[in-house]
């Protein structure tokens, strides 16, 4: 059951690497990323002159999308090389390229982002960690909750506001902080989820940073920040992409050989058509995410900031349709731990959840597609 494929000759062989890749891999995550890191599939959109691949958030698309498939996602792939390795490459000094994107490039080095926070959540006007400035230094104070990956990360991308900027419209401002920098804590979320790659609450302390540690131009505010969230939207359709083919793989074998009666499961048409549904229904949220890739990659922001959001809630609904009907289609043994389809039902709704829920993107497309008013 591949996928219908409307791949480059080089995406199509990029494709077939990493899916080798994700097979043949033994389920230490860590393994994994240092593997596609040498093999330079986790750097594949980042500039050749820093260690990257030169390739864009497609190529970077395809590498999650198909360890995805293979039942091993790199959640932080949304993260490292798609949303700071992006924000670093556009708007960092000479000085920050050299530091950080070589090793976001080979893997060497993780950087987490921070931007939730507990009161403000899907609303992020309402941010209230603050950079202070103290001579030429910043001073960092506020909370974030659900960061993913910071007990690995090198560092956090966090988002804040200036001073001055302390209420009213966000206008973002983004900070590198070290993960040992005095001030900054993090503690362990428990989460449902069944993965390695955990979420945390950070505390920042007066964490004070020299002047470099500002990634780009304090008042260039959400500009810089959407361009690291429209990749990050992409690449997590991609993640729901991969996980949805994944579960609709292990249900079609077992629907093909599955016997109770004198035929298969699958001739029953009420398992197999909505297999078919799901099917039709990943292929036409990857045409979008593929979409979505190629106006980013082609510079057009606003035009991907909306596609992005199309692709991600189409693939996030896709997603959990199959995982969902892959499980039934397995009966009791959609259940069990041998098959490890149930574990995937939590982990599909992370992509409905985050980075930003169903119902705001249907608020953005009622909004800014079709012009409707707002409620709120
Ligand atoms: C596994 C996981 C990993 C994550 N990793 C990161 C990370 O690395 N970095 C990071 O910064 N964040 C991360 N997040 C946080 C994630 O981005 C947020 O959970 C998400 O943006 C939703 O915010 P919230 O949880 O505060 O929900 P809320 O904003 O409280 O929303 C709760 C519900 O209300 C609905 N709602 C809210 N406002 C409206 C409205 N105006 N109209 C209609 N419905 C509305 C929402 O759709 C949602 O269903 C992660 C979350 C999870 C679950």
């Amino acid at each position: 059951m591949n996928p219908i494929t409307t791949d480059t000759p080089e995406r199509a062989d990029l494709r077939a690497a990493v899916a080798a890749l994700g097979k043949g891999h033994g389920g230490d995550i860590n393994e994994l990323w240092k593997e596609a890191g040498k093999l330079g599939y986790l750097g594949i959109n980042l500039p050749e002159e820093y260690g990257g691949g030169g390739g864009g958030i497609a190529e970077l698309s395809i590498v999650l999308e198909e360890l995805g498939a293979a039942g091993c996602p790199l959640l932080l792939l949304v993260v490292s090389p798609a949303i700071c390795g992006t924000v670093i490459s556009r708007f960092g000094t000479e000085e920050q390229k050299r530091r950080w994107l070589p090793g976001l490039a080979d893997g060497s080095v993780r950087m987490a982002f921070g931007i939730t926070e507990p009161d403000a959540g899907s609303n992020s006007h309402r941010i209230t960690t603050t950079a202070r400035r103290d001579g030429d230094d910043w001073v960092l104070t506020g909370r974030k909750v659900f960061i993913t990956g910071v007990d690995t990360a090198d560092a956090t991308l966090i988002v804040g506001r200036t001073e001055d900027a302390r209420t009213g419209k966000l206008k973002p401002c983004l900070f590198i902080v070290p993960r040992e920098t005095p001030g900054f804590a993090y503690h362990h979320i428990p989460m449902e989820l069944d993965s390695d790659e955990r979420q945390f609450e950070l505390v920042l302390d007066d964490v004070r940073l020299p002047a470099d540690a500002l990634v780009g131009d304090e008042d260039a505010g959400l500009l810089q920040l959407f361009a690291g969230l429209n990749p990050e939207r992409i690449m997590t359709a991609a993640f729901a992409l991969g996980m949805g083919r994944f579960a609709l793989a292990k249900a079609v074998d077992y629907a093909r050989t599955r016997q109770v009666w004198k035929e298969p499961i699958g001739a029953h048409q009420a398992i197999a058509h909505p297999l078919a549904q799901a099917h039709i229904e990943l292929e036409l949220a990857r045409l979008m995410t593929a979409k979505a890739a190629y106006l980013y990659d082609g510079g057009d922001d606003a035009a991907a900031g909306e596609a992005a959001n199309m692709a991600k809630y189409a693939a996030a609904e896709a997603a959990v349709k199959a995982v969902d009907q892959s499980v039934h289609t397995l009966g009791g043994n959609g259940l069990s731990a041998e098959y490890g389809l149930a574990r995937l039902i939590t982990a599909s709704r992370v992509a409905r959840i985050a980075p930003v829920s169903r119902e705001m993107i249907l608020n953005f497309i009622s909004h800014q597609t079709l012009g409707l008013p707002k409620s709120y």
